[in-house]
């Protein structure tokens, strides 16, 4: 006897054409290239914001191998293609990351995620380029028995680390923002980073400075060695200065602000075809060995791949023909430019 929809987890699940893991630059010109084609998308990432390496590793950074665009910046590059895929209102899931995939009997397939939303995908495209973004750790031994409870790599509520002694390690804007909020709230902070420089903005750095030297938080400068524990139970930090001195911070709580770096995660475990952490696809269609599920730009592979934000662009407007015909495969699809087509016109909301 077949499972019945329910028991496959398909009910009340959000029903879509077409499921885009990954809103990086090559996921969000997926969204435009399915929209020309008439196929509405959903669209999941990991981090709050669209943009993937983007918007994440170099937002200020120029691009100079974007055709038709001599210079743009990495940020302005999504804003534009944000703009772009906006006449095809696709549904953003941000925040969210990609645990399952799972084919279905019929070959559709059943997604779910870290927030347990379940979607019911007639396709999928996988667009997530290294992987998705995960907070760097604390390198100190052990440190994974005491995440979550005594050490953060985010603050969920700040009233967590109220009446709370509390080491906050990083210089980039989250350290010195949450050490600005928490200074006052918490018992006591301390602000651990490695160097005298701070990637975060002039004005946090000279109020945290300035609160230092009221008395009113520490800054040391030091890296992380070990942490204190006792009858496991989490005590504090050492640290060593950068004098070479070692100190023992004792503390109830730690944020950790290294900032986040890419890992392919669950999509290793879905059964696709890997070549070295990439997903192997066909260039015809770039799809994988599950017909229906597709991948674009940095997660794929193939002979001649190259990792660049063009080639991305590319493979999406292939994938997204292979995707129609999937989705109907007894229609004929053909090519059409969007200077002359009139149903692109419509599909963009421009007038003819
Ligand atoms: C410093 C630097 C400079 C660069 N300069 C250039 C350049 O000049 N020209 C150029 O062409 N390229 C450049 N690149 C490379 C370019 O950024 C990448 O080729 C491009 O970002 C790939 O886009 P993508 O959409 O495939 O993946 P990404 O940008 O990596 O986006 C993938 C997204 O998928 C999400 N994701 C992954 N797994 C999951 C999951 N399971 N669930 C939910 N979300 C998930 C991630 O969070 C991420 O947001 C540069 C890269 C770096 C680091």
């Amino acid at each position: 006897m077949s499972e019945s929809l329910e028991t496959l987890g398909v009910d009340g699940a959000i029903q879509a054409d077409a499921v885009i893991i990954g809103a990086g630059p090559c996921g969000l010109f997926q969204i435009f290239e399915l929209g020309l084609l008439g196929i509405r998308t959903h669209i999941i990432d990991s981090l709050k914001h669209p943009g993937g390496q983007c918007s994440e590793l170099y937002p200020e950074k120029p691009i100079y191998d974007i055709p038709a665009l001599p210079v743009c910046g990495a940020q302005e590059l999504v804003d534009r293609l944000l703009q772009q895929a906006k006449p095809f209102d696709a549904q953003f899931h941000l925040g969210e990351e990609v645990t399952e995939l799972k084919v279905l009997p019929d070959h559709t397939f059943l997604l779910r995620t870290s927030l347990a939303t379940r979607f019911h995908a007639r396709t999928v495209i996988i667009a997530g380029g290294l992987g998705s973004f995960q907070p760097r750790r604390l390198g100190c031994e052990g440190v994974e028995g005491f995440e979550g409870s005594a050490i953060h790599y985010k603050v969920k509520s700040a009233a967590d680390f109220t009446d709370k002694r509390l080491l906050i390690f990083g210089g980039g804007d989250s350290a010195l923002d949450w050490t600005l909020e928490l200074t006052g709230k918490a018992r006591h902070v301390t602000l651990v980073h490695r160097r005298p420089e701070f990637r975060a903005a002039p004005a946090s750095v000279a109020k945290m400075r300035d609160l230092a030297n009221h008395g009113s938080m520490r800054h040391v400068e030091a890296i992380a060695q070990s942490l204190i524990v006792e009858n496991g139970e989490f005590k504090g930090v050492r640290v060593k200065k950068s004098d070479g001195e070692v100190e023992d911070l004792h503390a109830d709580k730690a944020l950790v602000f290294f900032g986040l770096h890419p890992k392919l995660g669950p999509i290793a475990e879905w059964g696709l075809g890997l070549d070295k952490r990439a997903i192997l696809v066909d260039t015809e269609k770039f799809q994988t060995n599950v017909p229906g599920i597709f991948a674009v730009g940095d997660i794929n592979t193939y002979p001649g791949k190259k990792k660049l934000i063009l080639s991305g662009f590319h493979e999406a407007a292939l994938a997204a023909f292979a995707v129609a015909a999937h989705i109907n495969p007894a229609k004929k699809i053909p090519l059409q430019y969007t200077t002359t087509s009139p149903i692109m016109h419509k599909r963009l909301g421009v007038g003819d």
